[in-house]
């Protein structure tokens, strides 16, 4: 079970468990229905993980080798210091360590990876991060955003996804995300496969394996999400093996082709020019 722990994107000083643990670390919506019991603003979800938080101390370090300002204002956010104090710092100290609770160092990866500094953590934080309480308030109006996603122009295999303010009826942060990550059903895939020596056949072998599969008479019998199966269903074109699948699967399926050095030089050719 997934345990989800809510932040005050106001206050954000602490952490709000959630009262229903999920089956799936996706299953969480982003706005809960608890207000912060200082400032009153609906608390969105902040991480995520397998077991719930307890008193463990974390401990970031990251390197001072820059004295850029990002880096500066960064510490200053981080330590709730002043520039000068910060400066002092730098001058003996080679790497920075930043020690706190659960809540803290979510806190501070948040403003690091945001400056782009690269840091290490331990223990591992243990917990998927969402940014949601930087977006959930729209920057200029003050008011609280939705959760949208929309048909992209042009583009087939990818929508539009991100957080929406609908009195300035403009995107807060959206970004794309293909069709296949956005499908959550639960897909049934059955295929025999021939026993042969074949490359290509262990190919597909080893890509079942690293799905959850059973054999019955004689058929592989795959479940699971679209994102999932994908690469195997394009194998399985290329090889030309037919296949069943429920319920209809609704995303194009294109056959698999190897990558030839022909393809290479011409995607390098694209990078560079
Ligand atoms: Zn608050
Ligand atoms: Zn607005």
């Amino acid at each position: 079970m997934y345990y989800a722990y809510d932040i005050c994107p106001k206050c954000r000083n602490k952490f709000f468990e959630r009262k229903e643990a999920k089956e799936n670390e996706h299953d969480f919506d982003v706005y809960s229905d608890t207000c912060c019991e200082k400032c009153g603003e609906g608390l969105v979800l902040a991480c995520v993980g397998k077991k719930k938080i307890d008193d463990t101390i974390y401990r970031i370090t990251f390197r001072a080798t820059e004295s850029n300002e990002i880096f500066l204002n960064t510490l200053c956010e981080v330590n709730g210091s002043d520039l000068r104090t910060e400066k002092d710092k730098l001058a003996d100290e080679k790497n920075i360590v930043l020690e706190g609770d659960a809540v803290h160092t979510f806190l501070n990866m948040d403003s690091l990876t945001g400056a782009a500094i690269s840091y290490e953590v331990d223990p591992d934080f243990p917990f998927l991060r969402f940014g949601n309480y930087a977006v959930c308030l729209c920057p200029t109006c003050g008011s609280k955003t939705v959760v949208k996603t929309e048909e992209m122009q042009d583009v087939e295999d990818y929508m539009l996804q991100g957080f929406f303010c609908e009195k300035c009826n403009e995107w807060v942060m959206h970004c794309s995300i293909s069709k296949l990550a956005l499908d959550n059903a639960v897909y049934c895939l059955k295929f025999v496969l021939e026993e042969k020596n074949d490359v290509k056949i262990e190919k597909i072998k080893r890509l079942v394996e690293s799905l959850p599969n059973k054999l019955e008479d004689g058929q592989i019998i795959i479940s699971d999400k679209a994102e999932k199966i994908y690469t195997l269903l394009q194998h399985l074109k290329a090889e030309q093996i037919s296949y069943e699948i429920v319920p209809s699967f609704s995303h194009k399926v294109t056959a698999y082709k190897e990558v030839t050095e022909e393809d290479l030089k011409e995607i390098l050719e694209l990078v560079y020019n």
